[in-house]
């Protein structure tokens, strides 16, 4: 059975942190499904179009890395294209108190889905859309925290 794992995430902007996830996830599945979250209740600060095409020049030559939007739940998507990993990032506390109820909640919802786990790379630990897009808003120069230039 191929290893398909999902990183689901709102990617407002996509971070040198997401890019590091996927990268050393690699070696771990055959394929890695970066999927970007359509939740309509969410105003996006950049455009699903634009972060869509972002991430995939990001990947261009890493046939294992393929870009998807989807809505509604995760663990669902994940089951409708026959994944069977959550891929996650870890930060800190704060993320490990989040991502530990969220992924009993997916395992629930659809039994044969494991979460994964990576610990940041200490280098890119402070990095976090939300401030890349506060620095973004008021003018900063955020291409040093993505791994494409804006
Ligand atoms: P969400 O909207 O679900 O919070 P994000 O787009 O912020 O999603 O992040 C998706 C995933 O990437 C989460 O697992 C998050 O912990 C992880 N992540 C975000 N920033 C970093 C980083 N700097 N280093 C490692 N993982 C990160």
């Amino acid at each position: 059975m191929k290893r398909i794992a999902v990183l689901p995430g709102s990617f407002d902007p996509f971070t040198l942190g997401h890019q590091d996830i996927v990268v050393r996830a690699l070696p771990l599945f055959d394929e890695i499904v970066v999927a970007i979250g359509d939740n309509s209740a969410k105003n996006r600060y950049f455009p699903m179009e634009f972060m869509e095409e972002k991430i995939k020049e990001t990947f261009h030559a890493e046939p294992k890395v393929s870009i998807q939007r989807f809505k509604g739940l995760t663990a669902h998507f994940a089951l409708s294209i026959g994944a069977n990993y959550i891929l996650r990032g870890l930060r800190n506390t704060t993320d490990f108190e989040y991502e530990n109820s969220i992924s009993q909640a997916n395992r629930m919802l659809n039994p044969g889905l494991e979460t994964v786990f990576l610990i940041t790379s200490p280098s890119l630990s402070a990095i976090r859309s939300t401030i890349v897009r506060e620095i973004h808003k008021y003018g900063g120069q955020v291409n040093e925290l993505l791994p494409y230039s804006l």
